[in-house]
């Protein structure tokens, strides 16, 4: 017997799904989060070096600077023109980047950019006096380039402060990312786990469901259906029947001579019988109806509705085929061995009778059939 799934497991499944669903969901945006912190971390490390170029090339143009005040000489003048140039080239690296780091976008264009500028305009003063010919007075104002330096210095403070900053948050998003990811790993494997439990368990208790209706509505010993499937059939496909104006059929069969058989051969190898006798009868009947222990070794077999015009032929399918077992029944004289008599009773729509006069007239027909010789087929008459 294969269970079907019930709701309650297909919602199961389909939360296990969305579980799971979600999960890879977030899962990737976990993964999203790392990999912005490291473009992050990527691209500070440009600006980093940039910045920390700017220090050293402002330091270079002052010394070029005053070599040049001192000496008015061209090694100097082209050492102060070389680094110009490369201050202007590291100062269009950082405008390209820092665009995505708004604090460090400021302390550059705020602090750092318009000192440069200062300082710019004071070397080429100088620059402009030398070449005037005002060396004195160039000299007099050389310590302020210095003074320059040391504003600077502060600016580089502060932009590497930032850098580390950046890198510093960066890296902590990336550890608080993981750890939510494991999180939600580990709560996702749990819950996971916790509906697979309940899938299993409301899988068995479907099984067992199943196992007890199937065995509500059959025989233990004989494996078909019992007086009481039998019973709630009959109810349905009389009420079918009214409706639909087809016809129904009902056979009565029990088994010749049983109590002899069962005081020959013994209670147990009775209960075989029974067993034996019940299967080739169910297996004669095949699609056309169904068979149910009636009681004692008494068989129902209810036909479906169209297949009740073949109740004779049925009937003597379901003899031939008890005969055919050729159970021995030494004591049964003179055939020698276990035989069926049926009783057949067929209904035909409009006639105004009740349900329980079709098993009167079923069982009427088998008492002829006994009444007859046995092992045989007798008709009650149609009603
Ligand atoms: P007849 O040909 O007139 O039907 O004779 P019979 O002996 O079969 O009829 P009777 O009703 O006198 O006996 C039926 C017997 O079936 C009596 C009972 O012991 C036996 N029987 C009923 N149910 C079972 C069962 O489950 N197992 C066994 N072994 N015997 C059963
Ligand atoms: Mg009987
Ligand atoms: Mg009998």
């Amino acid at each position: 017997m294969r269970p079907k799934l019930s709701l309650l497991q297909a919602y199961l499944l389909i939360a296990l799904l969305a579980l799971f669903l979600t999960s890879l969901w977030s899962y990737s945006a976990f993964q999203n989060i790392e990999r912005q912190n490291e473009r992050i971390v990527e691209e500070a490390i440009p600006i980093a070096n940039a910045a920390s170029e700017l220090f050293a090339l402002l330091l270079d143009q002052e010394l070029s600077v005053r070599g040049y005040t001192y000496n008015q000489d061209m090694l100097s003048l082209r050492q102060y023109n070389e680094t110009k140039h490369a201050l202007a080239e590291t100062i269009q690296v950082i405008h390209e980047l820092d665009h995505r780091h708004p604090v460090m976008q400021e302390i550059i264009q705020g602090e750092a950019l318009p000192l440069i500028n200062e300082m710019e305009m004071f070397y080429e003063s100088q620059l402009a006096l030398v070449d005037a010919g005002k060396i004195v007075e160039a000299n007099a104002r050389r310590y302020s380039g210095i003074d320059y330096i040391n504003q600077f210095r502060d600016v580089d403070a502060d932009i590497r402060e930032d850098i580390d900053k950046i890198i510093q948050e960066a890296s902590q998003r990336s550890v608080s990312a993981s750890n939510s990811a494991t999180w939600v790993i580990v709560i996702v494997v749990a819950i996971a786990i916790l509906l697979l439990l309940a899938f299993v368990h409301t899988f068995r208790l479907e099984r067992s469901k199943q196992a007890l209706i199937h065995r509500s509505l059959h025989d233990a010993l004989t494996g078909v259906w019992n007086r009481r499937a039998f019973d709630e059939k009959l109810e349905r496909l009389w009420d079918e029947t009214e409706e639909s104006s087809t016809d129904v059929a009902l056979l009565l069969l029990d088994i010749d001579a049983f109590k002899l058989y069962n005081d020959t051969y013994g209670h147990l190898a009775g209960d075989a019988c029974l067993e034996r006798v019940a299967h080739a009868v169910d297996k004669a009947v095949g699609e056309d109806g169904m068979v149910a222990r009636y009681g004692g070794e008494e068989f129902a077999v209810l036909l479906r509705p169209h297949h009740a015009r073949q109740s004779k032929e049925v009937a003597e399918r379901i003899r031939q085929a008890v005969l055919k077992l050729n159970i021995l029944h030494e004591a049964y004289q003179p055939l020698r061995k276990v035989s069926v008599s049926i009783g057949v009773a067929e209904h035909i729509p409009g006639l105004d009778v009740e349900k329980s006069d079709l098993i009167e007239a079923a069982d009427r027909a088998l008492y002829q059939a006994k009444q007859s010789g046995r092992n045989r087929v007798s008709m009650g008459k149609a009603m």
